[in-house]
């Protein structure tokens, strides 16, 4: 996978579309069944860190803190930080539990080492940032697209955002932790994928606004997506070779956003309505979905409500051109559906517990979660906003 690193260097690092394109500065990614017993150790030594602060949760204490403690024993000072849950059960990136984490980090701390899955990285990536010291991550789920990312989306003031802190220095992925976490969080790192379906074509109509845009970058997340369908039986049966293929995809996904320094190819108007219904889980302290879930059913509904966008006659032939070329050759809906089906992940909003009035007032309002011109916001704009029901009523709403 260290292959990866140059390959992204040596295609989207010398791309010359004109827009910005940042180097990796990641060091290391090693992604094998033995990646993190295998090769972890010898980094920490190599790279003379002192003093390790592991971040986990108890669950993900459990599946790899305890062992990452022992391992690296003998290499550096060995600090663990277990991050509390809310009421509701989750543990979330919000203000309490960054200041908290930021507080139990040791002073001499000198690397801290994110185990865990989405959630777990982003409170660390923030710490790793305010602190000014390096983090390694250590997947246990490939649950998201995020671990290769410097965007950190946090709870603020009951709303979530985006801020832009730092990658991860190096990268170890034990496919035999991967394989073994929850089918549910397997889907969600393919449902964050089927994301790239809507957020790609959304990216194509960014354009009518001048946003940045780079085909190398799209081509590439294209290719993440277009491999992950590729190997949708064997990520359904979790062979090695599947989860290896769905986390190689994250891992690109993830990599693209941190060289473009935006995630514009990754997020389209599906994640703005997966980060609305979120905040709304939090107002209402109610457990929270996976991100991926939530994507992936956004994106389902979305192809198709974009598709029949490309039918309407909105009186701007230029906006109504774009539209066309970006969303006519959307697969539909219920084709994503079977896809989110086969590997074991939710379709529909009613098994996310989200009803219609929800979903109606997040495909309202999400779009003013981000200033980026997507088909949410064209809906929005030109009061184009379909009747949710009609989803709900064909079981995929
Ligand atoms: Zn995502
Ligand atoms: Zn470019």
């Amino acid at each position: 996978m260290n292959d990866l690193i140059s390959y992204m260097n040596n295609t989207l690092g010398a791309c010359q579309c004109g827009a910005v394109h940042f180097p990796l500065t990641i060091e290391k990614i090693a992604l094998g069944e033995h990646a993190v017993d295998q090769e972890l150790p010898a980094y920490i030594k190599a790279s003379s860190f002192q003093h390790i602060a592991i971040i986990c949760d108890e669950t993900t204490g459990r599946i790899a803190g305890n062992r990452l403690e022992s391992l690296l024993a003998g290499t550096a000072n060995v600090s663990r930080i277990k991050l509390e849950a809310n009421p509701a059960g989750d543990v979330t990136a919000d203000e309490r539990t960054l200041v908290k984490a930021l507080i139990d980090v040791p002073i001499d701390a000198d690397v801290l080492i994110a185990a865990g899955a989405g959630t777990i990285h982003d409170i660390v990536r923030f710490c790793a940032f305010q602190r000014g010291i390096p983090f390694i991550s250590v997947p246990t789920a490939p649950s998201v697209d995020g671990f290769t990312s410097a965007g950190a989306p946090l709870i603020v003031n009951g709303t979530k955002q985006t801020i832009q802190t730092k990658a991860p220095l190096a990268l170890f992925a034990d496919i035999e932790v991967l394989r073994n976490a929850p089918q549910k969080m397997i889907a969600a790192g393919f449902g964050d994928m089927l994301g790239k379906i809507t957020s790609l074509a959304d990216w194509e109509i960014s354009r009518l606004r001048d946003e940045p845009y780079c085909p190398t970058a799209a081509g590439i997340t294209r290719k993440a997506l277009d491999q992950c369908l590729s190997r949708m039986d064997d990520i359904s049966a979790k062979t090695c070779e599947g989860i290896t293929s769905l986390m190689e995809s994250l891992i690109l996904s993830g990599l693209v956003m941190l060289m473009l320094d935006h995630s514009r190819p990754a997020s389209g108007g599906e994640h703005h309505l997966s980060h609305y219904l979120e905040m709304k889980a939090l107002e209402n302290h109610k457990r929270q979905v996976l991100h991926g879930a939530k994507v992936g059913c956004a994106a389902i509904m979305l192809a198709d409500v974009y598709r029949s966008l490309t039918e309407r006659d909105i009186g701007d032939e230029r906006v109504g051109n774009t539209m066309r070329s970006a969303y006519e050759q959307l697969p539909a809906g219920e084709k994503m559906a079977e896809w989110m089906r086969h590997v074991g992940g939710p379709v529909s909003f009613k098994e996310l517990d989200v009803d219609a009035p929800l979903l109606e007032e997040a495909m309202a309002h999400a779009h003013n979660l981000r200033d980026r011109y997507t088909g949410l916001k064209i809906m929005n704009q030109y009061g184009l906003l379909p009747d949710i029901r009609q989803y709900v009523k064909h079981g995929r709403g």
